[in-house]
């Protein structure tokens, strides 16, 4: 009988939490461990616990087109409760919010005719992605002539809140910002030509998520979780994989598939990384942080 090929998920966060579920679970003849360097699962998505109380301190929840998510977190035994969001930013002359006409802000109303306008280009966008897919999101808005206050007061903190991009907001592409908008598989609020956001969308918010993550990796038929466990460096061989943690240990797998942040992504693949590997990161953090790339 052959021995069972060893995988090996380095990172423990919503991407390789996933993917070594799933592995471990269609793929019985696979042997799937994972690596994570810090204390608990979960990475960004982290739950702390006050008195008795647990809150979700960074991820919160999110919209009913995140359907691999929630059935994810329903077959781990987390029901995502139905919530629906009001959201605020900036305050006084820069305050706005999803509250519908009855709360009409200030800033809407001067802003009001850019927010016509970029309904407009969103439709273009998302009719011609082709064109649009290496355009950063301020970049477009900037060559269109939109103003500051309508990029920075608006659009970058709602698309940061949408992906948590933080600084790398202004690069996430065009044509990704117009999908969340538009496309009715991905949309997270509905546009709205008077107020740039229909209000009160129904979203869902997520259960402890350091308890969801944690009984995903301990219900699937994964062969080994270690924590505390840093990856430092990977070298394919023509016989796999051989990957060395802080202590200097030396393991050896058939595949990896690397869940971490996009740095460490490009820290372990080194001069290995490809064109897009090393360039992906400037179309937005969505494609590197939330993918999973596989290094054979
Ligand atoms: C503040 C904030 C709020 C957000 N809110 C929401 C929200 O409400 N809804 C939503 O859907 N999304 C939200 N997001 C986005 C979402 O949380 C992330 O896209 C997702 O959690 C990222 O998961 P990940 O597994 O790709 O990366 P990470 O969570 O970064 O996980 C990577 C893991 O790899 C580990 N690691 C790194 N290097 C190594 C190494 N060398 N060896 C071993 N392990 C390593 C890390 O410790 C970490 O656990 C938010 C993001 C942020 C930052």
């Amino acid at each position: 009988m052959s021995p069972r090929r060893r995988v090996l998920v380095i990172g423990a966060g919503a991407a390789g939490c996933a993917a070594a579920w799933s592995l471990a679970r269609s793929a019985p003849a696979i042997a799937v461990e994972v690596w994570e360097k810090a204390a608990v699962p979960g990475g960004v998505a982290t739950t702390q616990h006050w008195n008795g109380y647990w809150f979700n301190d960074g991820v919160q929840g999110g919209a009913p087109s995140y359907h691999n998510t929630l059935r994810l977190h329903e077959a781990c035994g987390f029901r995502p409760r139905p919530v629906h969001m009001t959201i605020n930013f900036g305050k006084g002359p820069t305050w706005w919010n999803n509250y519908g006409q009855a709360l009409e802000t200030a800033l809407i109303r001067r802003l009001r005719p850019e927010i016509k306008r970029f309904g407009e280009l969103l439709k273009r966008v998302n009719r011609f992605p082709w064109l649009y897919i290496c355009i950063p999101i301020a970049k477009l808005l900037r060559w269109h002539g939109f103003s500051t206050d309508f990029v920075n007061l608006m659009v970058l903190p709602l698309t940061a809140l949408f992906f948590g991009t933080g600084n790398q907001t202004p690069k996430v592409s065009a044509v990704i910002v117009a999908r969340v908008f538009l496309d009715p598989h991905m949309r997270l609020f509905a546009y709205d030509p008077d107020l740039l956001l229909s209000s009160q969308p129904l979203m869902f918010a997520f259960d402890a998520l350091e308890q969801i993550y944690t009984s995903m990796l301990q219900q699937s038929s994964i062969e080994r979780v270690c924590y505390g466990r840093e990856a430092c460096s990977i070298e394919p061989l023509s016989d796999g994989v051989w990957v060395t943690d802080q202590r200097q240990r030396r393991e050896h797998f058939d595949q990896v598939i690397l869940a971490t942040d996009a740095e460490t992504c490009l820290q372990l693949l080194g001069s290995r990384a490809s064109f897009m590997e090393r360039h992906g990161a400037w179309t937005g953090s969505l494609l590197s942080r939330r993918d999973c790339n596989t290094y054979r």
